[in-house]
């Protein structure tokens, strides 16, 4: 049962021309749900959103870094729910707040700064905040949670599909991507993170055995610097795919998706009975982080 409405969601289709695929590449809209609560972020919170809401807890404290869209999605769907929200922020408070921190306080959820030794001692803030009556997410969403929410994503995909491909932060859309798929389905993780070898492991975690042995894979070479890092040519790529498709896509996640499947395309990677989805999970936000005229979307 989701506990919003997907009413919005849709499904477009995708032609790179010039590398002539004559198999399908589609896109799963999910950045259309809402311009705040990214795309995956409702699907990975609404198990969590219903223990807090059952469980009558205050609220939910979570933590991430300065631009992370859980942090935004997490205050938007508390208010939503009646929740209080606290977001436990890596690092010093910024002179200026960028949008992310402005977006989520404006949301209502209370922001506390905490230098990187403290924030890296999870147990210890957690402690804190059960104690007070919250129930705790993990930083970035991570967990089986999440990823039993996020698995609900495999409703909007039919089981033609052979290949499903989503960007990778903590791995926990990927894992209810696995949970979901049909045994033939392949899911491909296209990692943001630059060096984040160690994501096989985090994703297999929360996965059961059963579900270990399905096929996935990890594309690590398209991060394009790093987390949130947005070259010129990522840019003029994202501006690119919005002139050519009017699809709107994110400099950390998304942009770097739909670049690494065209890419694959062109290396003839995929096999010509290939049909394809992409999950667009909205991200859109962070764009607003952006010098004005940046994009022309
Ligand atoms: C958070 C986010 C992701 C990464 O999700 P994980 O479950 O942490 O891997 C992907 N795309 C967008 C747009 C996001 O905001």
């Amino acid at each position: 049962m989701l506990l919003f409405n997907s009413s919005k969601i849709k499904i477009q289709s995708i032609q790179f021309n010039h590398y002539s695929n004559n198999y399908t590449i589609d896109i799963l809209r999910l950045d259309t749900i809402d311009t705040i609560i990214s795309g995956n972020k409702i699907f990975k919170l609404q198990v969590s959103i219903q223990k807090a809401i059952q469980k009558k807890t205050i609220g939910i404290v979570t933590c991430g870094g300065a631009y992370s869209n859980h942090i935004v999605a997490t205050a938007a769907t508390c208010k939503a729910f009646q929740l209080k929200s606290i977001g436990v922020i890596r690092g010093e408070q910024p002179k200026t707040m960028n949008h992310t921190l402005l977006k989520a306080k404006e949301l209502g959820m209370e922001l506390i700064f905490v230098d990187r030794s403290t924030f890296q001692n999870k147990i210890l803030l957690q402690e804190r905040f059960l104690m007070n009556g919250f129930e705790w997410i993990e930083e970035g969403g991570y967990g089986i949670d999440g990823a039993e929410g996020a698995k609900e994503i495999c409703n909007f995909i039919d089981e033609t599909y052979t290949h499903i491909i989503c960007a990778c932060g903590t791995g926990t859309t990927m894992a209810g991507l696995i949970k979901g798929a049909k045994q033939h389905q392949n899911i491909i993780g296209v990692v943001v993170l630059k060096g984040y070898e160690d994501i096989r492991k985090d994703v297999v975690k929360i996965l059961s055995s059963k579900e270990q042995n399905k096929p996935f894979s990890f594309m690590h070479d398209y991060h394009f610097g790093g987390y949130a890092k947005h070259p010129k040519n990522l840019i003029e790529y994202m501006n690119r795919v919005y002139q050519q498709h009017q699809i709107p896509t994110d400099i950390v996640y998304t942009g770097k998706l739909v670049y690494a499947v065209e890419e694959l395309v062109k290396l003839q990677y995929f096999g010509s009975k290939a049909k394809i989805m992409i999950i667009h999970s909205g991200g859109l936000q962070g764009n607003a982080s952006l010098p004005a005229n940046t994009l022309v979307f």
